[in-house]
């Protein structure tokens, strides 16, 4: 039995981690991210033992605990050394969560890292090479060589998010401009679909959006599957930027394995193909292409299954 943390800038979630590897027990409490570290580690230690308990076992059987961390993180020192949604640098994190539990194994990963490590324990299929990105509220990104976490020397390596996209292109959250994020994350998306609603007024997605009283990630999807010609331009433009940031990620890397998450990914074979047809089209020596591509299935899950079989890496 192993346990991981998930430490946002919003909540702590804590799973206890069998050897399937599956969640089997989960808590989580608000982060509150503006209190001492030590009180925030407190809470993190009452939840494993809160998850110990409501799966049945006792702490002693738990081989490791695995915390995957936002930020730059050093995982050698286990220290945080820079995270700015909790307003951290240089926290001893895994010395402090120590105090509670000396006998067990403790160590951290970057998040992004974490649940990619837990996609590759589920859908790597032991590959020597695999990458998992995140098209979410920005794209997150990691990558497993050999079974290792590819951390850099600052420890928030593959941060596939912020490889360049348009030059002089949109603002990214990182404050570079032109990033792959501002292109194919699903707050890109929002954006891209906001612009085509208001150029094409009578369209069906603009109905959807008015009768939803928002426009999320899925309006364009679902309006382009009705038939709507406006809201297929928005996405098979966005395809395309999706397509061409892994088209550069297989020709870095050419990973065995590439899995596609966060809250596109839903979309399943609908955001799959178009991606595997652009990538067989374009990516250098695409006869010989032999990566595959899938959809990830973890969803919230990989973050902690991830650092908890990090944790005894
Ligand atoms: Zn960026």
């Amino acid at each position: 039995m192993y346990i991981g943390i998930d430490l946002g800038g919003t909540n702590i979630a804590v799973g206890l981690v069998d050897d399937t590897p599956k969640v089997i027990a989960q808590a989580s409490r608000p982060t509150l991210s503006t209190r001492p570290y030590e009180e925030i580690v407190k809470d993190m230690a009452e939840l494993c033992e809160e998850v110990a308990i409501k799966g049945g076992c006792s702490m002693a059987e738990i081989q490791g605990i695995g915390i995957g961390s936002p930020g730059s993180v050093d995982s050698k020192a286990g220290v945080i050394l820079y995270a700015n949604n909790l307003g951290w640098s240089n926290i001893p994190l895994v010395e402090e969560l120590k105090k509670y539990f000396p006998a067990i194994p403790i160590a951290v990963e970057n998040d992004a890292n974490a649940a990619a490590y837990g996609e590759y324990a589920v859908n790597g299929n032991g590959a020597e090479s695999f990458v998992a990105i995140t098209l979410g509220t920005g794209i997150g990104g990691g990558v497993v060589l050999n079974n290792q976490i590819l951390r850099g020397c600052n420890g928030a390596g593959g941060e596939l998010g912020h490889i360049s996209m348009v030059f002089d292109g949109e603002p990214c959250t990182c404050g570079k401009v032109g990033c792959w994020e501002a292109y194919a994350s699903v707050t890109a998306l929002i954006r891209q679909t906001k612009a085509a609603i208001e150029a094409n007024p009578d369209s069906l997605m603009a109905t959807k959006a008015a009768e939803e009283g928002k426009v999320s990630g899925r309006t364009a999807f679902e309006a382009a599957k009705a038939g709507d010609a406006a809201a297929q331009k928005v996405v098979d433009a966005y395809l395309t930027y999706a397509a061409e940031g892994i088209v550069s990620i297989i020709n870095i890397f050419q990973p065995e394995v590439l899995v596609i998450g966060g809250g596109i990914s839903r979309e399943g074979d609908y955001l799959l193909n178009p991606i595997k047809e652009y990538a067989k089209k374009y990516v250098y020596g695409a006869a010989f292409c032999r990566t595959e591509l899938k959809i990830a299935s973890l969803f919230n899950d990989a973050g902690i299954i991830g650092a908890a079989l990090a944790s005894v890496q």
